[in-house]
């Protein structure tokens, strides 16, 4: 079907306009920002369509036009293309809502090295990050880069602080320790290797105070079971989910292990989730998706476990890894995560059985209800920031989830985690504008979003092309390869200057 003439001309015309304005400038907001003639995904698992005009105002998405010839005709006569002061030509490539990293932590050192500040947000910020949950870091700090890059002062996502809860003494300690964390101005609580009773007591004091918890469920006293009872937000990792299975309650470790060995712990990690029973781990998820407990799986962070030589030679560590990230990824067993020294091929083939096995346990989970969100932990085990995050697309693909679902699982899912389904996380009129512009169809190709790009082969020749051009945070455009030049600065300067000593203690 055609749209009569008169909507053919009054779309000449829109598209004449448009051609007209010029693209934004980078890290500058402008008062309408056009996005062009895009093929969208949006963040609730629906199919990608287009071509659609979205319009920004300041920080908002206003509106989403379909400019397909059937939307068209039926518009009967809708206006031209909306006036705006600056237009991204998406022709050919495809929008999504800004990625959500649910699992990260803001750092300004490594191993008590310094590292700027900037080269961490850059990369998010070009790898199409637009929001991170920050899981843990300096509080305070954190805290105040969250204001900054609300007050658009830092070219950074948006930034929620939950900062990490410690080991409080005693149930009352535990409710006054959340209580002071809500007055801070924390989003939200991190535990980790919390005893019962406290786990119980500060639970029910961020209900009272809605602030949700994000357990890293170690292998502890406390297990999923504790989760689906306390009502845990979202468990982080999966320690927590397979040990609350195992038929006997304790895993079978050999009489030499100690916990505190990162050898041993990450090595008999790897032997969890074959001890885990079936049918057990059956309840434990269903468990989990009746009380609304959420998974973050961080599959990326476990990966130089399966593959440590794929870890060790990922190829933007040539022109992108600090120095000091690059020192504090040797294995050494003063920094946590660098556990590798006498790693093995027996190693890592109970590691890939263990991924297989939770790999399985996340679909089941997906398949009975459950919410599963995306985030990437990196600065530790050869994780880069950023390039984790999309790592971790990656491996959902490998555990079998479909790319539209991947896609939701990072954006909405991720905003659901957050409790801001509301404003993030989609491509709709009314949400908080937060988008990416991407070179290349993510759903044919994930890979796509790392800010390397990919080669392809067109017409006999190899083209390099991929990478997110855009990431518009807050409506405020940030050209993705700009940000990427600046972070190979950064690096190659470090680099130059040698590396920078560890303070003397
Ligand atoms: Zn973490």
């Amino acid at each position: 079907m055609t749209p009569r003439p008169i909507l053919r001309a009054l779309l000449v015309l829109a598209l004449a306009g448009a051609a007209a304005a010029q693209p934004p400038a980078s890290g500058r907001r402008v008062h309408r920002l056009l996005i062009h003639n895009a093929t969208v995904i949006d963040g609730n698992g629906t199919p990608a369509s287009g071509p659609k005009d979205i319009l920004i105002e300041n920080n908002v998405i206003a509106d989403v036009i379909a400019l397909d010839a059937v939307s068209l005709s039926r518009a009967g006569g809708r206006a031209a293309a909306p006036q705006a002061d600056a237009v991204i030509d998406a022709t050919g490539k495809y929008v999504l809502p800004g990625l959500i990293n649910a699992h990260a932590h803001l750092q300004e050192e490594r191993g008590g090295r310094p590292q700027p500040i900037e080269y961490e947000l850059d990369i998010w910020l070009a790898c199409g990050i637009t929001t991170v949950r920050d899981v843990g870091s300096d509080t305070r700090r954190a805290l105040e880069l969250r204001r900054q890059s609300a007050e658009g002062e830092i070219a950074a996502p948006r930034i929620f602080v939950y900062p990490m809860f410690g080991r409080p003494r005693d149930p009352q300690a535990a409710r006054a320790h959340v209580r002071e964390l809500k007055q801070m101005g924390a989003d939200g609580i991190k535990i980790l290797g919390i005893d019962r009773d406290t786990m119980a007591a500060m639970e029910g004091e961020a209900h009272l105070l809605s602030l949700p918890v994000a357990h890293h469920a170690g292998v502890e006293e406390t297990n999923a079971w504790d989760d689906i009872k306390f009502g845990t937000t979202s468990i982080e990792h999966w320690y927590g989910i397979p040990d609350a299975a195992i038929p006997g309650g304790v895993q079978n470790f050999p009489s030499g292990y100690n916990y505190n060995n990162e050898t041993d712990r990450f090595r008999y990690a790897g032997h969890l989730w074959r001890e885990a029973d079936p049918e057990r781990l059956t309840k434990v998820l269903e468990g989990m998706v009746h009380a609304g407990v959420a998974w973050v799986p961080t599959l990326d962070i476990y990966e130089a476990s399966r593959d440590l030589q794929r870890a060790q030679t990922q190829p933007w560590f040539a022109d992108y890894l600090h120095p000091t990230l690059e020192e504090y990824f040797r294995p050494n067993p003063a920094n946590h995560g660098s556990y590798f020294i006498g790693w093995t091929s027996t190693d890592e083939a109970f590691w890939k059985e263990n991924y297989r096995i939770w790999m399985a346990a996340l679909r089941q989970f997906d398949r009975l209800g459950g919410l599963i969100g995306v985030g990437d932990d990196a600065g530790f085990i050869y994780q880069m920031y950023g390039f984790g995050l999309i790592r971790n697309l990656e491996l959902h693909q490998e555990a079998g989830f479909h790319p539209l679902k991947i896609i939701q699982q990072i954006t909405g899912n991720n905003a659901q985690i957050l409790g801001q389904e509301n404003r993030l996380g989609r491509v709709r009129a009314g949400w908080l504008a937060d988008l990416i512009v991407v070179s290349g169809n993510p759903l044919e190709n994930l890979k796509v979003l790392y800010p390397t790009g990919v080669d392809e082969i067109r017409d006999g020749k190899v083209v390099h092309t991929g990478g997110v051009e855009w990431t518009i945070k807050d409506g405020i455009p940030y050209h993705a390869p700009t940000l990427m030049a600046r972070v190979k600065e950064i690096v190659a300067q470090a680099r130059k200057s040698g590396p920078v000593p560890r303070p003397t203690r």
